[in-house]
């Protein structure tokens, strides 16, 4: 670390060490340029991890939040809060949900699904033993105790057992594999209350779902009584180019959750459930920060600034772009590049399995050249702008990152 005006080794003395960081400090951001603290501008194609679905210092936020700020901030959920009836509001209305409950993260709000998917298997199935959950391997549902062994990758367990009871997983886009599960843990009697899966799944890889082993997986729900709860904390909120991930696959989830980019970079989460699912009492769940006038105003300028901005238009229009010039260097360099996979605004760099050269290699490569990157797994690299990207910015993105494959494979 070379900045002159910030102390890495400060910072590294006091902030636990729980990321690997790359040597940057960054400052301030405006729409899709974020600068460091030596005053170095870089193209954010991170966005927070898609997250910041607006760029950064949306005059809309900025407005919002200003306002927001001088009039309240916080009170408990003991009251009436009209901001967060607003939110749900527009969140029932422009999604196969009935009920909303807000959290903070994206972790909280599988959190939420799993206590719910417990109570529905108690309640609703008549499960005496454990209740299962069933999710997929290479998936990512947070790192809290419950959401971290829904995650199916073992690598992300090491170290933390016990794990939490309840938890079985099963290959991703396989109904075979999950029909043969279901049947196995429900050959005494119902025993599996819900089955959870991202609609594409981030972490693990930038993996779509497939339109026809989601369409069996909701006829096998039906049919058992399962739940069918969808993770759309990377997905959700516009990012695939629908407003959900689950309408690239033409199946509604009984339960689906949401963080990331519904608060464009403040933190606030969501549960959401259909009328089947919805079996919370008073008590049985609850959040002190959950719902805030404060991040309920930053969701509602979200969902309005998307429909506002047409940004699904520009999230698909922006994305076929990005696809087509990601595809132009996987022709170029075939031995290393294997191809390009996502949808809308979350796109996948995917690098020969057997390859030297790591997506990491790529993402620092692009880092020395202005374009910040982040991988998804080791062979990946992971394209996740803004919303609002613009058409120039995507050219300049696709530039660095054809200057970066020269330097890291030529
Ligand atoms: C990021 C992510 C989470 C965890 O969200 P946090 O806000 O970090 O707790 C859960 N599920 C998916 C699919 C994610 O991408």
């Amino acid at each position: 670390m070379t900045a002159t005006s910030f102390n890495a080794a400060a910072f590294d003395e006091s902030v636990m060490y729980t990321y690997g960081r790359f040597p940057l400090a960054l400052e301030r951001g405006q729409g899709c340029i974020v600068w460091d603290t030596e005053g170095l501008a870089y193209l954010d194609f991170v966005a927070g991890i898609a997250t910041c679905t607006l760029g950064h210092s949306h005059p809309a936020l900025v407005e919002a939040v200003t306002d927001q700020v001088t009039k309240l901030q916080h009170v408990s959920n003991l009251y009436y809060i009209p901001l967060q009836g607003e939110l749900a509001s527009w969140l029932t209305a422009n999604s196969c949900a009935d009920r909303v409950f807000f959290c903070n993260s994206g972790a909280e709000a599988n959190e939420g699904a799993i206590k719910l998917a417990r109570k529905y298997g108690h309640t609703k199935l008549g499960i005496e033993g454990m209740p299962m959950i069933l999710t997929a391997q290479a998936s990512f549902h947070g790192r809290t105790l419950a959401t971290v062994t829904a995650t199916g990758q073992p690598k992300y367990h090491k170290g933390f057992t016990p794990m939490v009871q309840g938890f079985d997983y099963v290959p991703y886009n396989d109904i075979e594999a999950l029909r043969a599960t279901v049947a196995s843990f429900n050959s005494e009697g119902p025993q599996v209350a819900a089955i959870l899966l991202e609609p594409l799944q981030g972490e693990g890889g930038v993996n779509p779902g497939d339109v026809e082993y989601f369409k069996q997986v909701r006829q096998l729900c039906d049919e058992t009584g399962i739940l069918l709860m969808m993770d759309e904390v990377q997905v959700g909120m516009g990012r695939s180019g629908k407003l959900w991930g689950h309408q690239q696959l033409g199946i509604e989830p009984d339960v689906f959750t949401l963080a990331k980019g519904l608060g464009g970079g403040f933190p606030i989460g969501a549960m959401l459930c259909n009328e089947k699912a919805n079996v919370f009492q008073p008590g049985d769940h609850a959040s002190t920060f959950g719902g805030n006038p404060f991040v309920c105003r930053v969701g509602m300028t979200i969902a309005k600034t998307i429909e506002q901005e047409n940004l699904l238009e520009n999230v698909q229009v922006r994305g076929e772009q990005l696809r087509a010039g990601l595809e132009k260097l996987v022709a170029q360099y075939p031995k290393h590049l294997a191809g390009v996979r996502g949808w809308g605004l979350i796109n996948g760099l995917v690098l020969q399995p057997d390859g030297e050269k790591a997506a990491i290699d790529i993402v620092k490569a692009a880092l020395d050249e202005g374009l910040l990157l982040v991988p998804a797994g080791p062979t990946v690299v992971r394209f996740v702008p803004p919303l609002v990207v613009s058409e120039r910015e995507v050219e300049d993105a696709i530039a660095i990152t054809t200057k970066a494959l020269a330097k890291v494979f030529d």
